[in-house]
C-alpha cells in the first residue's frame, strides 16, 4: 500500500464508507441524479455489506445521455485529430495522478485485491496512452480507378457508441472501449455494471479535466434490464460494445438489430491451459495459478481448464495444489493474495458448480467451499479450488463458472490436448506450456480461439487484439484493429478532365 491507499483503507474500515465519492450519472460534463430519482445500493464484497448508494437510471436518463453525446459529436468530429490525441494523452496522466483513489474504489466495488486493482489503473492509463498516439494516423487509401477519375477513401467516426461494461474489470473494460472510440472521433455513453459504478464516473470526470468537451463521454448508471436495454435499443446509438454473458449479449444484439447498429461481443470463455509433457513443471504451475486465481477467477479469459498430458499429470497437479493452498484469501485492502466474489448471487452460482461436481463423485483436491475474511469474519469468498481428472462432458469443463475453480482434464499427447482444448462451445483464449515452440505454434495454429499465449498465460498488453470465436463472441478490442468498430470507410470518386486546356 502507498501512504494514500493506507489512509483510504484506515478511514474506510473506521467509518464503513468513503467520503466524496461520486454518485450521480455523468452527463454533458456534470453529475446528475436520475430523472425519476432512483437510487441503488453498492456493496463491498469483501465485507459483504452496503457501503454507499448511487443513482439508478432508466430510459429517460439514457435518452438524455445519448442526446448529449449526439450534440457533442459535431464538435468532437471537427476537432483536429492531433488535439484529440493530446486529450487522450492528458487522460493517461490524470489516471496515474488519481491512481490510489481509483484502485481503492475498484477494490470496494469488485472485491479484488489492491495489487490487482493498482495494476489495472496502469492498464487503463496505458490504453489511453496507446490510442492517444493513433488519433492523427487514421488514414484512408487512394483508389487507382483510372486517369479521369480520382478516388480515395476516408475514415469517419460512426457517431454515438454505447459501452456496456461488466463488473469484473470495470476500469480496463471502460478504457479499452472508450479510448479507441474517442480516438476515432466517436462520442460515448457508457453503462457500468450495477455493482461497480464508481471508477467509470471518475474516468468520465477526469476526461473532462483532461480537456474532453462536455457530452463526448457520458456515464449512465442502473440495472441492465432498464438502462442497458434502453441504451442498446436507442435509435441514435450506432455501435454497441458489449462485454458480459452470452445470454445478455444475445439480447443486446437483438436490440441493436432493430436499428441496424453494429456490435462488438466480448462474451464468456472456458479457456484451456495446455501443459505438454516436456514443460517446466514449476513455471507451468505458476502460470496455471495466475491464469485461474487472478481476480478470483472472475475473468472471461481465465485459464479455467488445465489440459495436461498424463505423463506429468500427478506432478503438475501436486505443484498447482501446493500453490493454491498457499493463497491467502480475504478483503482486498488487507493484503491478501486473492479477493472476494463480486456478489452473493455469483458466489452461490460458483458453489453450485462445486457441489454438483462433489455429488457426482469428482475429486476436489483443494478448496471447494465458501470461506470468510480471516480478520473480519465476513465477506463473499470461495477458496481456490482444483477439481481433478474431469470427463469432457462435465459441467465444470463445459460451462463458464466465473470463479476460482480449476477443472483438470488429462490427455494423451499433443493431438489429444488440442482436441480437448477445442472441445467447448467457447473460444476466447488458450495458453500453452512446453519447451517445444514448434509444437506450440502448430497447436496455436489449430486452436479455435481469439488469442494464444505460449509459456506466459497473461502475456501481451493493449497492443494485442482481444476477442473470441464461437460463443465467446466476435469483433476485436485492443490493438489497432479495435478502431475498426468505431470507424467507417467513405469512398469519394471525382471525374476529372483528361487534360487541362
Ligand atoms: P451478469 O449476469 O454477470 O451481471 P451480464 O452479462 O448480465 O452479466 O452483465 C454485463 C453488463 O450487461 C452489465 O453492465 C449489465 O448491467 C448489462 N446488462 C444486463 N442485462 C442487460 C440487457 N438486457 N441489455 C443490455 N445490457 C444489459
Amino acid at each position: 500500500m502507498t501512504a494514500t491507499t493506507d489512509a483510504y483503507a484506515a478511514r474506510y474500515f473506521e467509518t464503513g464508507t468513503l467520503e466524496d465519492i461520486p454518485s450521480g450519472h455523468f452527463i454533458d460534463g456534470a453529475e446528475y441524479p436520475s430523472v425519476e430519482g432512483g437510487m441503488m445500493e453498492i456493496a463491498d464484497p469483501g465485507l459483504g455489506r452496503v457501503f454507499t448508494a448511487v443513482s439508478a437510471g432508466d430510459a429517460a436518463d439514457v435518452d438524455r445521455a445519448v442526446r448529449s453525446a449526439a450534440w457533442a459529436f459535431d464538435e468532437w468530429r471537427r476537432m483536429p485529430a492531433f488535439q484529440r490525441g493530446r486529450i487522450l494523452g492528458a487522460m493517461a496522466t490524470k489516471i496515474r495522478e488519481n491512481r490510489d483513489l481509483l484502485a481503492v474504489l475498484e477494490v470496494l466495488n469488485v472485491g479484488k485485491t489492491l495489487a490487482e486493482a493498482t495494476a489495472k489503473v496502469e492498464t487503463a492509463a496505458r490504453t489511453f496512452e496507446y490510442y492517444a498516439g493513433v488519433c492523427d494516423k487514421l488514414q484512408g487509401d487512394s483508389l487507382p480507378i483510372g486517369f479521369e477519375q480520382i478516388g480515395f477513401s476516408m475514415l469517419e467516426p460512426v457517431g454515438v457508441v454505447a459501452q456496456i461494461i461488466p463488473w469484473n474489470y470495470p476500469m480496463s473494460t471502460f478504457a479499452r472501449g472508450v479510448a479507441p472510440a474517442l480516438a476515432a472521433g466517436c462520442c460515448v455513453v457508457a453503462k457500468p455494471a450495477e455493482t461497480t459504478p464508481h471508477t467509470a464516473l471518475i474516468f468520465a470526470r477526469l476526461l473532462v479535466e483532461a480537456g474532453l468537451p462536455p457530452g463526448v463521454c457520458n456515464v449512465v448508471l442502473g440495472e441492465g434490464a432498464s438502462v442497458g436495454a434502453a441504451l442498446s435499443a436507442h435509435p441514435d446509438v450506432a455501435h454497441v460494445t458489449f462485454t458480459g454473458s452470452p445470454v445478455t449479449g444475445t439480447r443486446v444484439m437483438q436490440a441493436a438489430a432493430d436499428h441496424f447498429a453494429s456490435v462488438t461481443m466480448e462474451l464468456g470463455g472456458k479457456s484451456p491451459v495446455i501443459a505438454l509433457a516436456d514443460c517446466d513443471i514449476a513455471k507451468t504451475a505458476d502460470g496455471v495459478i495466475g491464469a485461474i486465481f487472478e481476480n478470483a477467477g472472475q475473468i472471461c479469459s481465465a485459464g479455467s481448464r488445465l489440459v495436461v498430458e498424463r505423463a506429468i499429470h500427478a506432478d503438475l497437479v501436486a505443484a498447482v495444489v501446493d500453490r493454491a493452498r498457499a493463497i491467502t484469501v480475504g478483503h482486498g485492502l488487507r493484503g491478501n493474495r486473492m479477493g472476494a466474489i463480486n456478489s452473493r448471487r455469483q458466489m452461490d452460482r460458483i458453489l453450485e458448480f462445486i457441489d454438483t461436481a462433489r455429488a457426482g463423485g469428482d475429486r476436489i483436491l483443494c478448496g471447494g467451499e465458501a470461506v470468510a475474511d480471516p480478520k473480519g469474519g465476513d465477506g463473499w469468498f470461495v477458496a481456490p479450488t482444483v477439481i481433478d481428472d474431469l470427463p469432457p462432458d462435465s459441467p465444470c469443463v463445459q460451462e463458464e463458472i466465473f470463479g476460482p475453480v480449476l477443472s483438470v482434464q488429462v490427455v494423451d499427447g499433443p493431438a489429444d490436448a488440442l482436441r480437448a482444448a477445442n472441445g467447448t462451445r467457447y473460444g476466447l483464449m488458450a495458453g500453452i506450456y512446453t519447451r517445444d515452440v514448434s509444437a506450440a505454434l502448430a497447436i496455436a495454429r489449430d486452436l479455435k480461439c481469439g488469442q494464444v499465449t505460449i509459456n506466459d498465460y497473461w502475456g501481451g498488453g493493449v497492443e494485442v487484439p482481444f476477442g473470441g470465436v464461437g460463443h465467446s463472441g466476435f469483433g476485436r478490442e485492443k490493438g489497432l484493429v479495435a478502431l475498426l468498430s468505431y470507424l467507417r470507410t467513405k469512398s469519394i470518386v471525382a471525374r476529372v478532365p483528361a487534360s487541362l486546356s
